[in-house]
């Protein structure tokens, strides 16, 4: 069976065209054009990859962006001083704290003080309060892109095992729980699998559908995977490849090669939910300017 591989680099643009097209509307109807900021601390390659990636988003469904960069000794008043300018900028309708910040820098603090009406990247304790009550809140972009990912190609999750592997809150806990809402998608039974799991290998070969977020390179292999599952990996690592031009490729969590044999769909790295990510985050900064008026 040839499996589907799901793009996410197309859903992530017909997510964007969406977004264009609601950007238009709002700014014939003489609204304001909505403006996505991103605050970067240091010089960390992949965060700066990541940051001007979100900044070109932005200029492709016509938001305004503005990009604050730190330097790696940043203070944390000085870093909860520019938060708090943004919080207070009327101009600007969402915006992000580039994790994973230098380490003299406390994360939670940060995410806590982001206005929540702000908080796109859905880090908030009030998003994730919301998120579980199921009211209207900026998603956690990581998760919410791969329910798009399921949405577009129809992938059926009622009823269906979900297996999780990894409890972040970024990705594999809130993943857990949008899994699990009445919603389509949606309605899984849901496993969380961690660190302290047994039997991860029996587990996951269970799993209908099976997310794998757990920042190991090629963790999941074909003997952890059941015939026809669905098979979403959120890993990324830089792997130093000196015959590539910038001197690294791409690896996921999953080896995709065997397990993508014995899968009815899965997603690559890259191409996969990396570009969902981003998806996200704008529909969020859409969903702040709709929220505000
Ligand atoms: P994390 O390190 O915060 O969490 C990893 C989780 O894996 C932990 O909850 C841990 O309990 C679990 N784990 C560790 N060892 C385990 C084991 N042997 N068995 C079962 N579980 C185990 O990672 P994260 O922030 O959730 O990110 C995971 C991966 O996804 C990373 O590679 C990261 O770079 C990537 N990521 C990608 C995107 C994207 O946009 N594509 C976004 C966020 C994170």
């Amino acid at each position: 069976m040839e499996p589907t591989i799901i793009s996410g680099k197309e859903v992530s643009n017909s997510v964007k065209d969406e977004i264009a097209l609601e950007v238009e509307k709002i700014k014939s109807s003489g609204g304001k054009t909505p403006h996505l900021a991103a605050i970067l601390v240091g010089e960390d390659g992949a965060s700066r990859t990541y940051v001007n990636a979100k900044v070109k988003a932005c200029e492709r469904v016509g938001f305004g962006s503005t990009l604050v960069k730190l330097d790696a000794d940043t203070s944390e008043e000085e870093l909860l001083n520019t938060i708090n300018q943004l919080n207070n900028d009327n101009d600007i309708d969402g915006f992000i704290v580039q994790l994973p910040l230098p380490s003299h820098i406390d994360e939670q603090k940060v995410t806590e003080a982001i206005a929540p009406g702000k908080d796109v990247d859905g880090f908030h304790p009030v998003s994730l309060g919301k998120m579980l009550l199921d009211l209207p809140s900026f998603l956690p972009a990581t998760p919410a892109g791969i329910v798009e990912m399921l949405r577009h190609y129809n992938i059926p999750t009622e009823g269906k095992h979900c297996v999780v592997i990894g409890r972040s809150h970024i990705v594999g806990s809130p993943m857990s729980v949008l899994m699990a809402r009445n919603a389509n998608p949606g309605n899984c039974t849901v496993t969380l699998t961690h660190s302290r799991t047994q039997n991860l290998n029996e587990i996951c070969a269970s799993a209908d559908i099976l997310i794998v977020a757990i920042g190991k390179p090629e963790f999941v292999t074909a003997d952890m995977v059941k015939e026809g599952a669905t098979v979403i990996d959120v890993g990324i690592h830089r792997i130093e490849d000196s015959s590539k031009k910038s001197g690294f490729r791409l690896l996921g969590d999953v080896k995709f090669d065997e397990v993508a044999a014995k899968c009815e769909f899965i997603s690559p790295v890259p191409g996969g939910v990396g570009p969902m990510t981003i998806a996200s985050l704008l529909k969020n900064t859409l969903l702040a300017v709709q929220l505000k008026s």
